[in-house]
């Protein structure tokens, strides 16, 4: 046999009368009279594959094929009899029958079935037995629209002038409001890492360092409550850029969203987005996150934008001091500065430089405008109650970074599993993530979390208290 290359299944649909090779696994097998059909499945599709018992050795093979066995086949293709098309796949109008077939691998029987939709089938098996799940066609869809998502993002940013940077896993707290995931040092006893809850210090201090517009596909990690749109992990698109105004990071992240979003197919019901007050939107609504789809246009996998912007910096406390609204960088309108320093402003009437992106009832990013003084920003943490040591210790970077020159600056984090699965229709954060975390909080595939040995214990200089 010359040697040939493989083909793809999606392939075949332009080759009737060639001869293919292709390489994959068995979905499906159906017996009708002495004719087998084998449904064969690769990353582009799913074809039917043709066994009659003319070729007795051959027709033994494929007897013997079973669910998720790895096959490699040759044959000619050719169009199916009228009247046996399958309008469902892809390739419903062609065939192939069989001429050579070798087994490439078995498969055990898998513990569910892989062909339909899954949502039936017992979460901790699912996720346990992720990399067969993962096999069914619609979550190889999902995982295919987040990296083309993300592909169509990325070379937004990078037509736009914006550096992609990396920044730390190992760091250190940050107030994004949530319980942090921490890590022993080994190196120094005692002390801990705390894993990002997002970027935010580090991309401001890219600002001060002068890269102007940066960017990174990053993961944040919070030790939150796991709910259906939100796990310990995700992954946002972070952005902040110098010498803007909230308008300017709006309008860029509009067009970001909406070139993104259409480039893989999706309409989007009003441009430019409208823009509500936080006032107007509770009054309106009821809450900051809504959905202007009517109920007609609900179905129709459109997308409904809106801003939220005007919320207030500060919100009081049930022991009646204040707290910040969103995080304590975002900064007030510039004119207020002055007031809000000497202790004249109301606290309570001070508006922020906030922004929230709402897109069919859910929040799928949020940013702001920082501020950039190192006084305004010491007196926001003095204003919610932080002692002169906890600011130093906590935030004394951050406000040694801003006597330098910090430039103004702004930016926003768009949560990318929450995007994405408005895209997909999806109800849950994992059908659109390859690994994620079983709402008990274990990754089950891996068995994570799980216990350390003793060695490892001693060396982080660790005794568990049971
Ligand atoms: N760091 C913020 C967050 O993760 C987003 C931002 O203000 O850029 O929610």
């Amino acid at each position: 046999m010359s040697f040939m290359m493989r083909n793809l299944v999606k392939e075949t649909i332009s080759k009737t009368g060639e001869r293919v090779r292709l390489m994959g696994w068995v979905a499906v097998r159906r017996d009708h009279g002495k004719i087998i059909f084998i449904d064969l499945r690769d990353r582009s599709g799913i074809i039917q594959l043709v066994f009659i018992p003319k070729d007795a050795e051959l027709y033994k093979a494929a007897d013997a094929l079973r669910p998720e066995w790895v096959i490699e086949i040759e044959g000619v293709v050719q169009k199916r009899p009228k009247g046996m098309e399958n309008r469902e796949i892809e390739t419903g109008e062609v065939e192939i029958p069989v001429e050579r077939l070798e087994v490439l691998n078995k498969s055990e029987t898998p513990p569910f079935d892989i062909a339909g939709v899954g949502m039936e089938i017992d979460e901790e098996i699912r996720l346990k037995y992720r990399y067969l799940d993962l096999r069914r066609p619609r979550l190889q869809k999902n995982l295919r629209m987040r990296a083309e998502f993300l592909n169509h993002i990325r070379s937004f940013l990078i037509s736009h002038d914006f550096l992609e940077v990396e920044t730390p896993m190992l760091t250190k707290s940050t107030p994004e409001g949530s319980r942090d995931f921490v890590v022993p040092s080994r190196l120094h006893p005692g002390e801990f890492y705390a894993l990002p809850q997002s970027p935010q210090q580090y991309k401001q201090l890219l600002m001060v360092a002068g890269f102007e517009r940066y960017f990174q596909i990053a993961r944040a990690l919070r030790d939150e409550d796991l709910r259906a749109d939100r796990g310990f992990e995700h992954t946002q698109i972070d952005l902040e850029m110098s010498f803007v105004e909230r308008e300017h990071v709006m309008k860029l992240v509009e067009e970001m969203v909406t070139y993104s979003a259409e480039k893989i197919g999706r309409k989007i019901k009003e441009k430019p987005f409208p823009i509500f007050t936080y006032k107007d939107a509770m009054e309106k609504f009821g809450a900051d996150k809504f959905d202007l789809r009517s109920d007609r246009e609900k179905k129709d996998g459109g997308l409904a934008f809106a801003w939220v912007v005007d919320f207030p910096v500060f919100e009081k406390t049930e022991g009646g001091g204040w707290t910040y609204g969103h995080n304590p960088f975002t900064g007030m309108k510039k004119e207020d500065e002055e007031g809000f320093l000497s202790g004249t402003a109301d606290l309570e009437g001070l508006v922020s430089l906030q922004y929230d992106l709402v897109c069919n009832g859910h929040e799928v990013a949020g940013g702001g405008i920082r501020i950039n003084r190192a006084e305004v920003l010491k007196k926001v943490f003095e204003v919610i109650g932080h002692t002169d040591d906890k600011i130093h210790s906590e935030f004394g970077h951050m406000l040694e970074a801003f006597c330098y020159g910090a430039p103004p600056h702004g930016g926003i984090a768009l949560g990318v599993e929450r995007f994405l699965m408005m895209l997909a229709g999806e109800s849950y954060l994992r059908e659109v993530q390859a690994f994620p975390m079983t709402s008990g909080g274990k990754i089950a595939v891996m068995d994570a979390p799980s216990e350390l040995t003793a060695k490892q214990l001693k060396e982080l200089n660790l005794k568990i208290d049971k």
